[in-house]
């Protein structure tokens, strides 16, 4: 199989977000350098949203505020391929690692990858925190109206559940 025989390849769902500079810039050339690399194909980009920076210590609206959205695409890529593509296109847009969940130019996550389940830290799948989300969640569903979170259930049901919980 050739690298860029996307058709062949896997489902992935990945999620964007940027709280600091030109964030919608930022995140659209992002989605475009993503959509170029070798080995995957951008099949859906959710809209962009604006949400509330959230920290360790919960949501915090004196930080600047996101844009997120989602991106479904197919890929030839392994997952850890697609999340070094993930952190070279995060560190093209001077993303610098200080503080956890601190502000920054550009977080690519992987959220979901075909299914795939993983505990290695350096790699979770699903991504753990895609339930809590609704960030992440909101876009997902917008683009995939039958999605489902691995292990978890429905995106549909998993954001009502989200949602009446506030
Ligand atoms: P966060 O996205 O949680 O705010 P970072 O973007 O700084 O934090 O990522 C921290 C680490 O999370 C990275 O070093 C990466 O290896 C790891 N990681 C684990 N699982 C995933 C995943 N599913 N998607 C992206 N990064 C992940
Ligand atoms: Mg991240």
């Amino acid at each position: 199989m050739i690298v860029g025989d996307v058709a062949a390849g896997r489902p992935a769902v990945v999620a964007f977000g940027a709280n600091l500079g030109d964030r919608r810039a930022t995140v659209l050339a992002a989605v475009r350098e993503l959509a170029g690399e070798d080995g995957v194909e951008v099949t859906a980009v959710s809209d962009v949203v604006e949400s509330v920076a959230v920290k360790p210590a919960g949501e915090d609206p004196a930080a600047p505020a996101y844009l997120n959205g989602v991106v479904l695409l197919r890929t030839t890529l392994a997952p850890v391929e697609l999340l070094v593509v993930l952190n070279r296109i995060e560190d093209a847009h001077g993303r610098v690692r200080i503080e956890r969940w601190g502000d920054r130019t550009l977080d690519l996550d992987l959220i979901d990858y075909d299914g795939e389940v993983s505990d290695d830290p350096r790699l979770t799948l699903p991504h753990p925190h895609a339930v809590e989300r609704d960030f992440v969640l909101r876009p997902w569903l917008q683009v995939d109206g039958e999605a489902t979170l691995t292990g978890r259930g429905r995106v549909a049901d998993l954001l009502a559940a989200l949602e009446a919980g506030r």
